[in-house]
């Protein structure tokens, strides 16, 4: 008896901590009143972290909010075994092989609460392991992006199992509605990825007691910054005779933007066996890419890449950026049913909240200092060897960032 979309007729839930650090930013209550997901991030994050909000904490303040009509909660599952397994930044507190912990520590008692029959009048829409899966496509082998952490958890099938449980498990509670992370059109986007990251999310769906009628829908751009339609060049077009797909920012991906990227991989994972009726999110809350640098037209038709750099909103150095972007804006205010097949535009990431530490931070939650987040760091191979664009003197991932929470409202787009 779940909804097609649960997001229509809906409302979405605040976050009452994530509102508070916005609302004390000089403007900042102008957004404080979005909907933003609720990160369970480690197993203490349950029961609230240094006397914080638990997730009891929350589903109780989501009813008063809900009152009589239909209210959206958003939950981020998010602490597999060998977490983060191809960046350092939000390593998590669960070694590769601890997926027994994860199951009886993290997943089982979080699908107990959400099945209390207190809370069975709320839309619990949970966003599933964010960029996990498709490290075990694209991070593993003989990719030269290859990491050995990515190809133990590949040799281990940890990473499948635990999405299998969480599925299975969280899909249990019939007002939850599962949707699975689906990276973002700047990694699943090229043809070698694309394919077999559905296989892969089949595989996990089908793995420990999940089936797909446990998939509600599929989650794409989570915490990354990839622009949601590019208006001045689609991946059809050309310069010259030249495809855009020639140049180096596109460097041969299918899709140039997150929607068309979302739209045609729902149609790919109905094909591999998803129900034809999944829905897709987009986090939209750090992808507006406004401000004075936005390209009001075209770029120079002297070549693809003049062509595709001075059109392109998303101003990133490389599509493989993804630590606290400089420039970056908020995007697309969270809305229902925005466009066909995707059942909202989300803030999934908090906006304001860390990707990572700029240099090494001592921390007791097991994460790690990725040079991705240092400014100064000239890149590896997931990046093409390029600067990382992060801003400097960034928090630990998670925590709050407020020189770029103001960066963010700055270059918002649509404009605040
Ligand atoms: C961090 C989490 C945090 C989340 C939301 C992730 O990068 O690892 O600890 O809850 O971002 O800000």
């Amino acid at each position: 008896n779940r909804v097609d979309n649960p997001y229509s007729g809906a409302k979405v839930y605040v976050n009452p901590e994530w509102a508070a650090n916005a609302a004390a930013e000089p403007g900042g209550s102008r957004v404080s009143n979005q909907p933003t997901g609720v990160w369970l991030d480690r197993i203490a994050a349950i029961n609230g972290v240094n006397g914080g909000m638990g997730l009891r904490d929350h589903l109780d303040e989501a009813l008063t909010q809900k009152g009589s009509g239909e209210l959206v909660v958003q939950l981020v599952i998010y602490n597999l075994p060998g977490r983060d397994c191809s960046a350092l930044a939000s390593n998590g507190e669960l070694g590769p092989t601890e997926i027994d912990r994860y199951k009886t520590e993290y997943i089982d008692p979080i699908a107990a609460i959400l099945a209390d029959p207190k809370y069975a009048g709320l839309r619990i829409v949970t966003a599933v392991e964010i960029d996990s899966l498709p490290n075990l496509v694209t991070n593993t082998g003989s990719r030269p992006t290859a990491t050995p952490e990515c190809d133990v958890m590949k040799a281990n099938g940890n990473y499948v199992k635990g999405v299998g449980y969480a599925l299975s498990e969280l899909g249990d509670v019939p007002n939850v509605y599962n949707y699975v992370d689906a990276g973002h059109h700047g990694w699943i986007g090229w043809d070698d990825n694309f394919g077999p990251s559905a296989t892969t999310f089949k595989e996990a769906a089908t793995a420990e007691g999940a089936t797909v009628n446990d998939v509600h829908g599929f989650i794409t751009n989570t915490a990354n910054y990839g622009a949601l339609k590019e208006d001045h060049f689609t991946i059809d077009s050309t310069v010259n005779g030249t495809s855009v797909r020639q140049s180096k920012w596109v460097d041969w991906n299918r899709y140039v933007d997150e929607q068309s990227y979302a739209q045609a991989f729902r149609n790919q994972l109905v094909s591999v066996g998803f129900n034809s009726g999944i829905g897709m999110l987009i986090d939209t809350s750090r992808n507006g890419w406004g401000g004075s640098a936005r390209p009001t037209g075209p770029g120079a038709t002297t070549s693809v890449d003049t062509f595709v750099d001075g059109g392109r909103y998303d101003r990133r150095i490389h599509l493989g950026n993804w630590c606290n972007q400089s420039g970056a804006g908020l995007g697309e205010r969270p809305k229902a049913a925005p466009a066909a097949g995707i059942d909202a535009y989300v803030w999934m990431k908090p906006p304001g909240e860390s990707d990572g530490s700029s240099s090494e931070i001592p921390n007791d939650e097991g994460k790690g200092f990725d040079r991705m987040c240092d400014p100064t760091y000239t890149g590896n191979a997931r990046n093409g060897n390029n600067m990382s664009g992060a801003l400097p003197n960034a928090p630990l991932s998670g925590r709050w960032f407020s020189a770029q929470f103001q960066q963010l409202m700055q270059n918002a787009y649509p404009p605040l």
